[in-house]
């Protein structure tokens, strides 16, 4: 991150997203919103002081997960690039009651700046990696797990901010009321692997339950006791760091934790069935750690129909093909990084990242692109501007001329021939796949099983 943002060639527009998306592969137009900071970026040098005067403290559910909480003029993170500070302004005195700007006076380079607006820029690029990532599913939909009756019940996420010497604790691992848990429950594919959830694996929850199981037991030497269906340690590595796990005194209980119960006493009873022995288990334990799936961004079908993406229907971005074209799209010069595509871990993301990456550099290289020769063309003698081909095409390959007719843009158009079937007056044309090639090919495969 600190690389990028220093790289001559690389303008970092953090706190900023795409709104539009016009063009074609090698000539798109990104409209990008700059969300106001209400700190003027020039100005401000990164020293902190605004948000160690200001004295409103909320609760972090982003960055902190609702583990700590963070000021109304606030960085992100300790580390984040750029190191610039923004204010929230939903919680911040002077937009809510109009006074305060303790920030303000206390800004020595006079950074603040409470008008400052949404700035929107338009950007040519040839190409596009959508890198979005993936959301945290809420366990509150599996009640039977009891989140949110006890703080002792986390999920992997909130156990990472536990774990962080950054966190809420400086990293020790404390349960609620202060003291080193004397038994942990780790428990696998909550919501993943689940008709009930999302079918899918998550792919990279049994790893991170291992490292959540080996850093409780060199924290505090609870005992452990780690739920789950089978161990999906599939990476270079991985099954010799599960054998060395399985050597520091875990108790895996081969079976999905089915049910968590708060105890009147504040203990957590976790309920399984135990596939090896073949009956139902239960530990007390004094903190649960829950594997929650990932999903797709709950904003995934805007961004998919921004950018001209398709989504399996799991809802993640599809790529152009699983095996031979995973980083590529539908929509050329418009590439997948990460888990905006599916669930993958660090090294499967820094690999994919890099392959899309390559992709670009391949397209800018070529210096032209070759496009199918199947696209659709619009007999304009024919067109009567009704619009309807413009609404039902799924790649945006179809605009109005001057003279208000359908005009087809053959670097978008993928040939797919929905416009040729909406057109009522018969104006659009799929070339090599008009009706009287259609027929011939039927005739002749008729003529051959005649
Ligand atoms: C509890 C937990 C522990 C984990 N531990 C490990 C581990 O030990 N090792 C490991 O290899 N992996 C681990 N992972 C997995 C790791 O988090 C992922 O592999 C990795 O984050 C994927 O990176 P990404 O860039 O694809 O997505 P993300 O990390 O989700 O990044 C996507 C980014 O895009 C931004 N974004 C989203 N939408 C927009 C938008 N519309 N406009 C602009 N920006 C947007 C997001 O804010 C985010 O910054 C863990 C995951 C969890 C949940």
């Amino acid at each position: 991150m600190m690389d990028a943002g220093r790289h001559p060639n690389i303008t970092l527009l953090t706190y900023s997203e795409v709104e539009h998306v016009s063009g074609y592969v090698g000539n798109f137009t990104a409209r990008i919103r700059k969300r106001a900071r209400s700190v003027n970026e020039e100005l401000c040098t990164g020293c902190g002081i605004c948000q160690e005067k200001c004295p409103r403290r909320v609760q972090d559910t982003v960055f902190e997960v609702g583990m700590g909480k963070r000021k109304a003029i606030y960085f992100s993170f300790s580390q984040s690039i750029p190191n610039l500070p923004v204010i929230d302004r939903e919680n911040c005195l002077y937009f809510l009651k109009g006074k305060c700007r303790l920030c303000e006076k206390n800004c020595s380079v006079g950074a603040i700046d409470f008008e400052q607006e949404d700035e929107l820029l338009d950007v040519q690029v040839g190409a596009i990696v959508v890198a979005t990532g993936y959301a945290m599913w809420d366990p509150l939909q599996l009640p039977q797990y009891s989140y949110g009756l006890s703080p002792n019940i986390l999920t992997g996420l909130q156990f990472e901010r536990l774990t962080n010497s950054g966190g809420p604790t400086a990293g020790e691992i404390l349960t609620a009321d202060g003291k080193n848990p004397e038994q942990v429950a780790i428990i696998h594919c909550i919501g993943s692997r689940d008709e009930n959830a999302h079918i899918y694996c998550s792919r990279f929850c049994c790893m991170y339950s291992l490292k959540h199981a080996h850093q409780v037991r060199e924290k505090t030497g609870a005992e452990v006791f780690d739920f789950y269906m089978d161990m999906r340690a599939f990476g270079k590595g991985y099954e010799e760091f599960y054998e060395r796990i399985q050597e520091e005194g875990i108790t895996f209980v081969r079976g999905k934790g089915a049910e968590v119960e708060v105890l009147a006493d504040g203990k957590l009873r976790v309920k399984g069935d135990d596939a090896n022995l073949g009956r139902l288990v239960a530990a007390d334990v004094d903190m649960v750690i829950l594997a929650t799936a990932i999903e797709p961004q709950p904003d995934a079908g805007q961004v998919a129909s921004t950018f001209g993406l398709g989504r399996t229907p799991d809802g993640w971005f599809a790529e152009a093909h699983p095996k031979l074209r995973p980083v590529e799209t539908s929509t050329a010069g418009v590439f997948l990084a990460g888990c905006a595509q599916g669930p993958r871990d660090v090294p499967d993301t820094v690999a994919h990242a890099g392959a899309a990456a390559l992709e670009v550099v391949r397209l800018f290289n070529q210096g032209e692109v070759t496009i199918s020769p199947t696209v659709a063309v619009v007999d304009a003698e024919k067109c009567v501007g009704c619009g309807e081909c413009i609404l039902s095409c799924p790649y945006t390959a179809i605009a109005r001329d001057a003279d208000g007719k359908a005009e087809v843009n053959p670097a978008l158009c993928h040939g797919c021939g929905t416009c040729v079937a909406t057109c009522l007056s018969g104006a659009i044309t799929a070339l090599h796949f008009t009706d009287e090639e259609i027929v011939a090919q039927i005739d002749g495969l008729l003529a051959l099983t005649a």
